[in-house]
């Protein structure tokens, strides 16, 4: 087993504190701080044998650290790390699945009752005092009665999504690259296909490549004038602009977005909308599971230079058959 105190772990400044707190206890752990790599000496640089992260590892930094053996990333979606490269250069990356997945879930149905009954601006209508001076807010036009919703990425966030969905007497079906044998929800082939079938589309997909604004304005037009948009995915996954369109020309009825492309910038057209519910990536953001988040990070890393097999390599660094360990 390794000395752990030996190994030289990278962790940016504002990683989360307690996590940062254990690898300190453990581990010898290097400072990473804005100016990024640029802080370090090339003599810290060969020394540096893993990364605990929570943002983007680029193949380029990947390269300037030639003795990097695993990214621990914190949170499920690792599109900014380059899971790919670090894959063909087998440097492990490992992400934190499942422990987060309820509370996502439970942000998703919070903003899709925020967005379909107008529950943000019927607040502000109170602490406004228009209630007092004016009379009770006004009948939302929107219920989630009679509603089908249409979720694009049932994995582990979207089926807990669909969990609570049915609880409401909400219809469900779904689009993913595959269609899923242990769920008897309607499945659609095509993401266009699925908004055209239903009236509230859900994204629980990754960001990446393969999704970069997926819901474009052929999209939206599908989703259709009563259409309701929830993204508690990952903003590049909406084309923004053909967004805003579709909100002002009423193409579809209102959206409610927890991610956006550029973070933490929210373009004004979209704050100044009234049909738009926005929320600063809240997702996961307790501190009970933002805890939970952390330690698998910890726990990913200790195993990994410990000779035990990390506990949530993500998939293309198992598909590859990176070691599991030092
Ligand atoms: P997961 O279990 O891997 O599920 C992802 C689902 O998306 C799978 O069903 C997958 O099915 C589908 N998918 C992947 N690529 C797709 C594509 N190109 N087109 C259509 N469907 C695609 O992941 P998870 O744990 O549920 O997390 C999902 C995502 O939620 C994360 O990647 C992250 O971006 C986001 N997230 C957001 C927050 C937040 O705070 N808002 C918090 C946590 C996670 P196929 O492989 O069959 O396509």
């Amino acid at each position: 087993m390794a000395d752990l105190k030996s190994v030289p772990v990278l962790v940016p400044v504002g990683f989360h504190a307690a996590a940062r707190a254990a690898l300190q206890e453990r581990f010898d752990v290097r400072d990473l701080t804005e100016t990024g790599l640029d802080g370090l000496s090339p003599a810290e640089r060969q020394e540096i044998r893993a990364i605990a992260s929570f943002g983007n590892v680029s193949a380029a930094m990947m390269d300037a650290l030639p003795g990097l053996q695993i990214i621990g990333s914190f949170g499920v979606g690792y599109d900014s790390v380059d899971a790919a490269h670090a894959a063909a250069k087998g440097i492990m990356v490992t992400n934190t699945p499942d422990v987060l997945t309820e509370e996502v879930a439970d942000t998703a149905l919070g903003l899709l009752l925020m967005t379909v009954r107008e529950l943000p601006q019927a607040e502000r209508h109170l602490r406004a005092g228009l209630w007092e001076a004016k009379g009770p807010y006004p009948l939302t036009t929107g219920t989630l009665r009679g509603r089908t919703a249409g979720i694009m990425g049932l994995g582990r966030i979207g089926m807990a999504i669909a969990r609570r969905l049915e609880a409401f007497g909400v219809g469900i079906a779904y689009y993913n690259r595959r269609r899923r044998d242990d769920v008897a929800y309607e499945y659609h082939d095509t993401l266009e296909g699925l908004a055209g079938a239903v009236d509230t589309l859900i994204i629980a997909a990754p960001g990446g490549a393969s999704t970069d604004k997926a819901v474009d304005a052929r999209v939206l037009e599908a989703l259709g004038p009563d259409g309701i948009l929830i993204n508690i995915g990952r903003g590049t996954t909406v084309d923004e602009p053909a967004l805003i369109a579709a909100l002002a020309a009423g193409t579809i009825k209102t959206a409610g977005l927890d991610v956006f492309e550029k973070e933490p910038h929210v373009p004004q057209a979209l704050i100044d909308l009234p049909n738009a519910v926005l929320l600063p990536h809240v997702g996961s953001a307790s501190l009970h599971t933002r805890a939970a988040m952390g330690q698998l990070v910890v726990d990913n890393v200790t195993a990994f230079f410990s000779g035990r097999d990390v506990l949530t390599p993500v998939p293309e660094c198992a598909k590859a058959g990176v070691p599991l360990h030092a």
